[in-house]
């Protein structure tokens, strides 16, 4: 266990509802959960659904539809540790906290800090504040508040209360100093307070207690040791640490992670990129989960030991931190396609043809093809596959008839022209037993042979013709699922095509 005053390692990840699952928070996620198993510790979940107006039940059920598929749960967060005036308030099924369901508890935090003089009430109208930063700005300075209320006597503050005037509530952080810890992954960290744009508001006008404090309030409660989150969290970590040193709670381990950027250096947001962001996007498209959740703890984390392809099992039993890294994450959709490819190719032959069925019209209106000849198919593209999605385009041609409209291929079929009418003569002296797929090739290199002719120069001209494609499984199996009558004709149409463009 790692030096601090907890009893047990426990982590957490507490999404707010107010958007799709985005793959930096099941990224973050992970590593909670990574560190967490490697430790014996436990891994918690907290939905943090205090913003009324943007949170909701959609977006709720996505998270935790998302979680699920993913394969990722959590543990129960009641615990026999926990100390004095922690609650488990908001436990919902699942072993899920709510957050919402303990803004009570967060109330009463905000005005022991109120009572005790740690956090005060600012009545600073939206006017006065504008003002001020106008001023600031007119000035070149940092805008930031001047702590203008600090100065407000309790008399006064009360008084002012009682006549219903607005407030907000800011903690008060005290004469400048530099806020520090020692980051899990960035190492030694320093804040200074002046740079956290004046005494920060933990309680809004209308009641609402704000992210920083209530996160301080509930990691406090479910005993979160440790914290892994994205680095555009490094000055809420310092708000938090004032703020945990305010209530006289020991203050976790935070460990702040690279952002994920896309190709052009910008931060991955769905705002900017879209639905590229968000986790179900894949799962929609038919990606694997297990090949998701290896590629996103691999984006940034490198263990010689376990290699790039590991299960979250293997990757907790030798996590370490140092094994991070500290630069941005780049979001890589060529190197994910690889791991799901590298996932797709393991699966037994059921589950990639239920998989297969989920996203295929031809194999759900299929009257062609027996059981066998479908194994033998699939089979055949499993190891091209890089998502689901994208089957039929694999064994469209098996069903259907074409046309190549392809300039450079129906170059190619110009001249593999003697190949293919030499083909057709083979087969039409019965030289070719479709049933037996190593015979087409075999006929092949006989052709290959006479005309000199060897790899792709001798087999491209046959594959176009027969299916249309630049690559695909065994020509020899192509042939003997789709049949020699149907082989015959389609060479026959190239033959044709290629001596109208000739
Ligand atoms: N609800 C916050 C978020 O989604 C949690 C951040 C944290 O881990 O403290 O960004």
């Amino acid at each position: 266990m790692p030096e601090n005053s907890f009893k047990k390692v426990r982590t957490r990840i507490a999404p707010s509802p107010t958007g799709n699952l985005h793959l930096g928070t099941v990224r973050t996620a992970l590593y909670n959960l990574l560190y967490a198993k490697c430790h014996d510790g436990d891994f918690l979940f907290r939905l943090e659904d205090t913003d009324r107006e943007r949170s909701t039940e959609e977006f709720t059920n996505e998270i935790l539809d998302g979680f699920e598929w993913l394969n990722i749960s959590w543990d129960d967060p009641s615990s026999e540790d926990a100390p004095e005036g922690a609650t488990m308030t908001g436990l919902v099924e699942d072993n899920i906290i709510k957050q919402s369901q303990r803004e009570a508890i967060h109330k009463n935090y905000i005005q022991k800090l109120l009572d005790e003089g740690k956090a005060y009430r600012c009545f600073a109208t939206k006017e006065e504040l504008d003002a001020l930063r106008a001023q600031q700005q007119a000035n070149k300075e940092i805008t930031r508040y001047d702590n203008r209320s600090r100065s407000v006597s309790k008399e006064e503050s009360d008084k002012l209360a009682e006549e219903g005037k607005a407030f907000v509530v800011r903690l008060n952080l005290g004469t400048d100093r530099d806020i520090t810890w020692n980051d899990l992954v960035r190492g030694e960290m320093s804040i200074n307070t002046k740079d956290l744009g004046g005494d920060p508001v933990i309680q809004k006008s209308s009641g609402q207690v704000l992210y920083n404090f209530a996160v301080v309030v509930d990691d406090f409660a479910m005993q979160i040791s440790h914290i892994f989150r994205g680095e555009d969290h490094l000055s809420n970590t310092a708000k938090q640490i004032a703020i945990y040193n305010a209530l006289g709670f020991s203050v976790p381990e935070f460990g702040h992670l690279p952002l994920i950027f896309t190709q052009d250096k910008q931060k991955l947001s769905k705002r900017k990129h879209g639905d590229i962001a968000s986790v179900n996007t894949y799962k929609k498209q038919g990606y694997l989960p297990e090949a998701l959740v290896n590629y996103l703890v691999a984006t940034s984390y490198t263990d010689e030991t376990i290699g790039e392809v590991f299960t979250v099992d293997e990757a907790a039993d030798e996590f370490e931190i140092d094994d991070i890294s500290k630069s941005p994450a780049i979001y890589d959709i060529k190197k994910l396609n690889w791991f799901n490819r590298e996932y797709i190719s393991k699966l037994d032959y059921s589950d990639i043809l239920s998989f297969c069925k989920d996203f295929s019209k031809y194999l759900l209106a299929n009257t062609k093809y027996d059981g066998d000849k479908i194994k033998l198919m699939l089979e055949g593209v499993q190891d091209s596959i890089d998502k689901f999605e994208q089957i039929d385009t694999h064994i469209g041609y098996f069903f259907e008839d074409f046309t190549v409209i392809n300039e450079k291929e129906i170059k190619t079929l110009e001249e593999g022209k003697q190949i293919i009418e030499k083909i057709l003569i083979l087969i039409d002296h019965d030289g070719i037993n479709f049933d037996e797929p190593a015979s087409f090739k075999t006929g092949l290199d006989t052709i290959g042979k006479i005309l000199k002719l060897s790899g792709k120069k001798l087999f491209m001209p046959v594959r176009i013709a027969i299916s249309g494609k630049t690559s695909g499984p065994d020509l020899g199996l192509i042939a003997h699922l789709i049949g020699k009558e149907k082989i015959i004709e389609r060479l026959r149409i190239a033959v044709a095509e290629a001596v109208k463009t000739a």
